[in-house]
């Protein structure tokens, strides 16, 4: 398929182009858009952190920041992208497919710029209103190989941002697919990342796939596999139709357990909570040596650790912030943004968190604060009195990858304001 790193459509692409409707490297006009981007994205008070060793200290309170926090390099590269070719056609109609990123802040910028958003449509997006002399932006996730090929089709110029790390994914996937193993994918089966890996499994007659969430979902098909195998697993076993029934909408056309989860290969969905992909991975290897005996486990059994090193990164750094005292954790970043959900739930095991899609859900006058709870299922919570306003306090800060420095340091401020401290005075 499409997605590779030439200027070109890849050899795969069933319908050869132009090699001037896909781009995959920009325009050479990073130096132009700079200034701009900067304007956008710059965060004043990200960058005093950054230079006072990630800590403010005024009176008695202190922020801290986690050491890699924020725009990772993949989302970077999608955003100067799109401004890119902004430049490049501004008198021509520019569609993006769906969001670019999880941030707000960032879509709105490109809708102001007058990048039209196409909408969901079924497994895909709705690019009817899309014509030959367009140009449609892919998001760093990417796109399903049926939205690329419609676009093809259509003979749009496609400006392709997927990231290189989900593209690492993919043929991951696309060699299991190959091998004869299912994908056994640890992600959001909606999740725009997700349902692109999962589409690589189709270059192939018999690909297959099936995406769990967790590890709870993995236990439910590890118990499967080990009751075909005869053994007696510890839990209750779904029927068939029970399994069909719980994975209908995350796993692939035609799958059926009996036949598909003889072979399986594990990948993840880039921004997931590394311990628990690792843990899946594991865990499945595990059954299939008890199902199917150690000495042919090999035949059965693949994994590959999928997690882009951004995440692992921005995990990493708010563990090692979290071994320092903190009160409570401030987390921004999109509420559909995997990559901080993972960031959230990890600092919730710890200490109180408040995961912020935007600072302004922090309300400086009434000391109140609107967040997503962390749970499974989208939540959204308000807490009032919010702050302590007097004695010693210890806020630590991260942000998603899709969140700009802008947007951390405007939560920096509030926290600051709400302490009784003007934000210009911090210097
Ligand atoms: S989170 Fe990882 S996979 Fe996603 S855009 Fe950033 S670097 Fe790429």
């Amino acid at each position: 398929m499409a997605h590779s790193t030439h200027e070109t459509a890849s050899a795969a692409s069933p319908t050869a182009a132009p090699a001037t409707t896909y781009v995959r490297k920009g325009f050479g006009l990073k130096a132009e858009v700079q200034d701009t981007l900067a304007a956008d994205y710059t965060g004043h008070l990200v960058d005093l952190l950054r230079a006072r060793d990630y800590a403010l200290t005024v009176g008695d309170t202190t922020i801290r920041l986690a050491r890699e926090f924020g725009f990772c390099y993949g989302v970077e590269r999608a955003v100067d992208y799109a401004y890119q070719t902004r430049l490049k056609f501004p008198d021509k109609r520019i569609f993006l497919a769906g969001e670019i990123i999880h941030n707000p802040h960032v879509n709105d910028k490109l809708r102001e710029m007058g990048v039209v958003f196409l909408s969901v449509s079924g497994k895909g997006f709705d690019y009817s209103p899309v014509a030959a002399q367009d140009v449609v932006i892919l998001p760093a996730f990417g796109v399903t190989i049926q939205d690329f090929q419609t676009l093809r089709d259509l003979g749009c110029v496609i400006v392709d941002t997927t990231c290189g790390s989900v593209l690492n994914v993919w043929k991951r996937v696309e060699v299991y697919a190959r091998d004869g193993y299912t994908s056994l994918i640890h992600g959001k089966y909606y999740h725009e990342e997700t349902r692109a890996t999962a589409s690589q499994v189709e270059k192939y007659a018999k690909g297959q796939y099936l995406v769990v969430r967790d590890m709870a979902e993995a236990e439910l098909v590890m118990d499967y596999i080990e009751a075909r195998a005869g053994r007696t697993p510890p839990r209750p076993v779904l029927s068939r139709e029970a399994f069909l029934e719980k994975f209908s909408v995350a796993a692939s056309d035609g799958f059926d357990p009996d036949v598909h989860l003889d072979r399986i290969g594990v990948a993840n969905q880039t921004t997931m909570l590394a311990r628990e992909s690792l843990a899946i991975g594991a865990a499945v290897g595990e059954a299939m040596a008890r199902a199917y005996g150690e000495s042919h486990k090999a035949e059965h059994f693949r994994t590959f650790d999928t997690i882009c090193s951004a995440t692992q990164d921005r995990q990493d750094a708010v563990l090692e912030l979290l071994r320092e005292p903190i009160d409570l954790m401030v987390v921004v970043g999109g509420y559909n943004s995997s990559n901080t959900i993972s960031l959230a739930a990890l600092c919730a095991e710890q200490v109180p968190t408040y995961h912020i899609a935007d600072p302004d859900e922090i309300d400086v006058a009434l000391n109140a604060v609107r967040y997503r709870r962390i749970a499974r299922h989208h939540v959204e919570d308000t807490m009032q009195p919010w702050l302590a306003t007097a004695g010693a306090l210890r806020v630590g800060i991260t942000a998603g990858a899709s969140t700009p420095n802008n947007k951390i340091g405007q939560a920096v401020a509030r926290v600051f304001a709400i302490r009784g401290i003007d934000p210009a005075d911090v210097t």
